[in-house]
């Protein structure tokens, strides 16, 4: 099948135009015509090889929304004309314990990648800042009507999303509990108005002055200027879970400080280098440092309706792909407001 998109070809030189082929339909696929994709940081992070692992061409983009276009023949959920989303993942092995218990993301195979990852049968697979994609329908969702004409703002929950809900309902944010979210951007964002909608007491750690007004707007009972020492000092010991959503290295331990007895922090920024970490941050108070990858199949249906019944999308800027380049520059300087989606109508054949 003919695509085209935006593809980058080493970790220097800036995306541009690229057209390649996509597998041909299955029965069990489902193609769709994407109409929005978010911008991730993790699609920087590979689009200029920072974990050292890409593949070019690369084409990125993880965060879909679009239309049905086409199904097989033995496709059950969706039909021609149906929304749909397609996440971080476009396969996995299906039988491994973790996969049979709906944890796909943790699949004993390794799942098989939206982008910068080839399948199972070792063909090079493509992300969304593309026309289309083809995908199985175990790894596409179902998209609400109920989301109206936010459907922009919805692509982001397909990986920000999902990404910071999984963690926040496995340590079971909520009524009378303390949480911290790191970093107010694309995923940080999302994890302030989950915490807040779960109901925690909510305080968000930002490195930028300029955000207080946003955080508190976006849920934050409190914010927190994470340079700032005594700022700082007032919250030690206090936490019950910290979400660490940078994406640049930082000092672990100034967050860990905070946690109470048995806390817990969740890393799911992956900056370049690894973090270091001193173990009397770890014998103090009992804490666990901890990792999240993305979520399962179906518990990112469930963050999709949950936040179609509440309301909840991104706050994005819509963008337009010849500015693709312009907006990764400005997502590595923290200046958007949250998430830059871009409007897939603006790629030319
Ligand atoms: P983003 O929109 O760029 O947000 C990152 C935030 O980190 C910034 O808004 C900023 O917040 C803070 N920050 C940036 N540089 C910093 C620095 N030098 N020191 C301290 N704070 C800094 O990125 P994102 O798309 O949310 O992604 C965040 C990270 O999560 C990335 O590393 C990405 O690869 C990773 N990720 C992981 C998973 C997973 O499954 N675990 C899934 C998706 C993404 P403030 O301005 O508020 O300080
Ligand atoms: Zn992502
Ligand atoms: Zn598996």
């Amino acid at each position: 099948m003919k695509s085209h998109g935006y593809a980058a070809h080493d970790a220097k030189s800036p995306l541009v135009p690229f057209s390649f082929d996509r597998r041909d339909p299955e029965p069990g696929d489902v193609v769709v015509e994407i109409l929005y994709s978010g911008i991730c940081h993790s699609d920087i992070h590979q689009a200029r090889n920072e974990w050292n692992n890409a593949i070019y061409p690369m084409v990125p983009g993880h965060e879909i929304v679009g239309r049905v276009i086409a199904v097989g023949r033995d496709v059950k959920k969706f039909k021609e004309g149906d929304l749909a989303g397609v996440g971080v993942m476009v396969d996995s092995c299906r039988v491994c314990a973790n996969c049979k218990a709906s944890e796909e993301s943790y699949c004993e195979k390794g799942f098989v990648g939206t982008y910068n990852a080839r399948d199972y049968k070792g063909e090079l697979m493509h992300g969304g800042y593309a026309n289309n994609i083809v995908c199985h329908e175990r790894y596409v969702h179902t998209i609400s009507p109920k989301f109206g004409d936010k459907l922009a703002a919805v692509a982001p929950l397909l990986c920000a999303g999902i990404t910071t809900y999984s963690p926040l309902k496995f340590w079971k944010a909520g009524p009378g509990k303390k949480v911290g979210v790191i970093g107010l951007g694309g995923l940080g964002h999302m994890g302030l108005k989950f915490a807040h909608a779960m109901g925690a007491h909510t305080v968000q750690f930002t490195t930028s002055a300029k955000k207080i007004d946003d955080a508190k707007k976006l849920g934050a009972d409190e914010v927190v200027i994470s340079s700032d020492p005594d700022a700082m000092a007032k919250h030690k010991g206090s936490f019950d879970f910290l979400l660490d959503c940078v994406s640049a290295p930082h000092n672990v331990d100034d967050y860990m400080a905070l946690l109470k007895l048995n806390g817990t922090m969740c890393m799911v920024g992956l900056p370049e280098q690894p973090p270091s970490i001193s173990p009397f941050s770890l014998i103090t108070n009992r804490r666990s440092l901890a990792g999240s990858m993305i979520g399962g199949m179906p518990e990112t249906q469930q963050m999709l309706d949950w936040c179609a019944e509440k309301g909840i999308v991104s706050e994005i800027e819509l963008t337009s792909i010849d500015k693709v380049n312009e907006a990764y520059e400005r997502v590595v300087k923290s200046d958007v407001k949250y998430r830059f989606v871009i409007d897939m109508k603006t790629l030319k054949a």
